[in-house]
């Protein structure tokens, strides 16, 4: 009884009837990477890499990525380190980095359009992912932010495999991207949806506004139907497409997600144990049916009410 309990705290996600829905978890800085192994993750879903940039006056240097990439992946020997290249800009500002005068940030360069600028800020961090990669034992991925257009996805994909990285992604987080996941899909090997940028962009409401938290809301019907048509481009590609925003930490919506077709769920270790059991309390059929219910709600706190309804009802 004590194994059983162990594998179902620590084992990998699936459903009451074994569909898998592998759960990750998302890290900010090299130094927290062991608090997803201890948490049961299956790998990392989200390596934000900020860290390394931010808080300095200079850029660091090669060795300094290098180092602080193997420390990042050296508790997932054999498990999925998906990496995210630098994504400053907006809401993530770097002290030594002049953006010039943007009038709307958010909706300026950022992410993956820093490259456009600057490509050496792209080309030298995936060629120290690449060093530390092969010097780990980890499978290690790398995945763009703030990509539009399959135009992009190809020219990062490109540019990621001739550093010898093999496992290449984009995220969604543009509701262009959402709308042309099925393009973008055909240039890389998986695509993870950040929800929250995903629910800025679709609810033109800045991620940072709290007085206008409700229309961030994941559950909001626009974005349920944004992560409803890239997970459907996903299961057509037959291509993992995961979340790894805020939302993937609601157990109850991790259920409409898994109904939706999504492949993996990456958030706080801290959520972990609670997404897990609530997955393996409930069929993947039952599953189908709560993202039904949800996609056909009339508002965010409507969809919420009625999964929550049927899920105590199953209970
Ligand atoms: C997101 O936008 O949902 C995301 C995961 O990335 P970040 O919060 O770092 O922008
Ligand atoms: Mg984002």
């Amino acid at each position: 009884a004590l194994a059983a309990r162990r594998a179902s705290s620590h084992g990998p996600g699936r459903t009451a009837d074994g569909h898998p829905v592998r759960l990750y978890v998302n890290i900010g800085g090299a130094g927290d990477a062991a608090a997803g192994t201890a948490a049961g993750a299956q790998g990392v879903g989200l390596l934000r890499t900020e860290f390394l940039f931010q808080g300095r006056q200079t850029a660091p240097t090669h060795a300094e990525h290098v180092a602080a990439y193997a420390e990042a992946f050296a508790p997932y020997a054999g498990r999925t380190v998906i990496v995210r290249t630098l994504d400053v800009g907006a809401d993530k500002p770097l002290a030594y980095l002049d953006m010039g005068d943007e009038e709307n940030p958010a909706l300026g360069v950022r992410g993956l359009r820093l490259a456009r600028r600057d490509p050496a800020f792209l080309t030298e961090q995936l060629a120290a992912i690449a060093e530390a990669a092969a010097a780990s034992g980890a499978e290690v991925g790398v995945m763009a932010p703030m990509v539009a257009t399959a135009y992009e996805a190809e020219s990062f994909a490109r540019t990621a495999r001739e550093h010898g990285i093999a496992r290449v992604g984009v995220m969604i987080e543009v509701p262009a991207a959402a709308l042309c996941a099925a393009q973008i899909l055909t240039h890389v090997d998986f695509a993870s949806l950040g929800t929250n940028d995903l629910a800025q962009y679709t609810m033109a409401t800045d991620r940072l506004a709290g007085e206008l938290a409700d229309l961030l809301d994941p559950w909001q019907p626009a974005v349920l139907q944004l992560i409803a048509a890239s997970a459907a481009a996903g299961v057509a590609a037959g291509k993992p497409v995961g979340v790894c925003g805020e939302a993937a930490s609601d157990p109850l919506l991790g259920l409409v997600l898994a109904g939706l077709g999504i492949t993996s769920l990456s958030m706080a270790p801290a959520s972990l144990a609670d997404v897990r059991g609530t997955l393996a309390a409930h069929t993947l059929a039952q599953c189908r049916e709560l993202a039904a219910v949800a996609l056909a709600a009339p508002s965010a706190p409507d969809a919420r009410a009625a999964v929550g309804r049927l899920v105590r009802e199953r209970a």
